[in-house]
């Protein structure tokens, strides 16, 4: 049955949103819909998907069977995603029945370095230094230009550091070539930067922007492993670079939820590294943190709600929990101890096998300042893979 008929713009709550993608950002979006009371379908080609278990619906099928793309799509009222790299003909295919949000402008320019970094260029942000390169004769060309190192990275398809080869020397440049099996690749310049930083924003369907503050985010194999909010930088910074992203949000005519990646250069300077048109691992600190969290405001955005206040009611930072932790744990993670310890906050997404690298789920902790909110969340996070006491 084709759900009824609603007023333009607003979509209430027993609305039926759909989301492209099934992981755990489909997960927790899921939940903040359902808890606003709305009904939430998912499309995943994946069955028992995160977010398919705490979803009404979960249809599996490839992404690229259009017709059961456009039969999901039916069933809703909005489609939104959880997952970047759902090719542009299923968006597509979607926004022939409903608003897709963001749509599909927005992630046909986000899932394509190269075409990122040209429209943020074009547009006069601030971005890192960047080439085209197919053929070892243009990666020699840019790495002339740019010099050495160098991050040599696929166009297409990249996330999690997936795709990026680190150049140091010359005898790197052909092998690096070879590794890309003739997938078109972006060479960068190694930015020297001394903070890596995300802004969650937000835009509604009126055109109302908000952004959450800065996180701030440190990395281990190229994998989010710790953010912390507020980020260690002064008020103004703060301010300019939610004004980047609002900048960039109206640029791309986001209605929806979109997540700008930054370097904070030694001279001061913001670059944009990359964007990404959803939610981010980065703002499941908002989850506990915050007055509103990032899945509920991506709802609120794509709705036609009034945006989330997104004011911060504690510092606090979020340690990620890979498959590693499980490796550590023998299998069994001592639940028990991280939670014994006060204002710390368990998020796990459902994935049945923990494979190393793989993101399991998450702990958020609040303290009365980020450098104590960080160590409680590092202290819990050990406190799972310490040995059971034996029986
Ligand atoms: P990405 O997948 O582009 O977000 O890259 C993953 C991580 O690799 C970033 O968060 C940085 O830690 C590092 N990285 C990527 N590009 C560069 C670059 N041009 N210069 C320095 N570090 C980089």
């Amino acid at each position: 049955m084709p759900p009824a008929p609603l007023a333009r713009e607003v979509l209430s709550p027993g609305s039926v949103i759909g989301i492209l993608g099934g992981g755990q950002l489909g997960r927790m979006l899921a939940l903040a819909a359902r808890s606003l009371g709305y009904r939430v379908h998912v499309f995943t080609p994946e069955p028992g998907s995160p977010a398919g278990q705490v979803a009404d619906l979960e249809c599996v099928a490839p992404y690229d069977d259009l017709a059961r793309v456009r039969e999901f799509a039916r069933g809703t009222h909005v489609v939104t995603f959880e997952f970047e790299n759902v090719p542009s003909a299923t968006s597509a295919a979607a926004a022939e029945v409903v608003p897709v949000r963001p749509d599909g402008r927005v992630l046909h320019v986000t899932q394509h370095r190269l075409r990122e970094k040209t429209f943020l260029r074009e547009h006069g942000f601030p971005v890192t230094p960047f080439r085209p390169v197919d053929t070892l004769a243009d990666l020699r060309r840019a790495v002339g230009e740019l010099g050495l190192p160098a991050v040599l990275k696929t166009a297409a398809f990249g996330y999690d550091g997936k795709g990026q080869q680190v150049l140091a020397s010359d005898p790197d440049l052909a092998p690096a070539i070879d590794a890309l099996r003739g997938a078109p690749a972006v060479l960068e310049a190694m930015v020297d930067f001394t903070l890596e930083l995300s802004v969650v924003g937000a835009r509604s369907v009126s055109g109302e922007f908000r952004a959450f503050p800065v996180f701030q985010n440190a990395h281990a194999r190229h994998i989010l492993d710790v953010t912390v909010v507020p980020a260690d930088i002064p008020a103004p910074l703060d301010a300019e670079a939610r004004d980047l992203a609002r900048r960039i949000l109206e640029a791309l005519g986001v209605v929806g939820l979109l997540t700008v990646e930054l370097f904070l250069t030694r001279d001061g300077r913001l670059l944009v590294n990359e964007l990404a048109p959803r939610t981010h691992n980065s703002g499941h600190v908002t989850m506990d943190a915050s007055v509103t969290s990032q899945f509920e405001q991506q709802v609120r955005a794509i709705c036609g709600l009034p945006m989330g206040d997104t004011r911060l009611r504690s510092p606090a930072a979020m340690a990620n929990l890979l498959g590693d932790v499980w490796v550590a744990a023998h299998g069994r993670p001592r639940w028990e101890a991280a939670l014994a310890l006060p204002d710390v906050h368990l998020h796990l997404y459902g994935k049945t096998e923990a494979r190393p690298g793989r993101k399991m789920g998450h702990i958020n902790a609040l303290a009365p300042t980020a450098h104590e909110a960080v160590q409680l969340a590092l202290r819990a996070r050990k406190a799972l893979q310490c040995p059971r006491p034996p029986a």
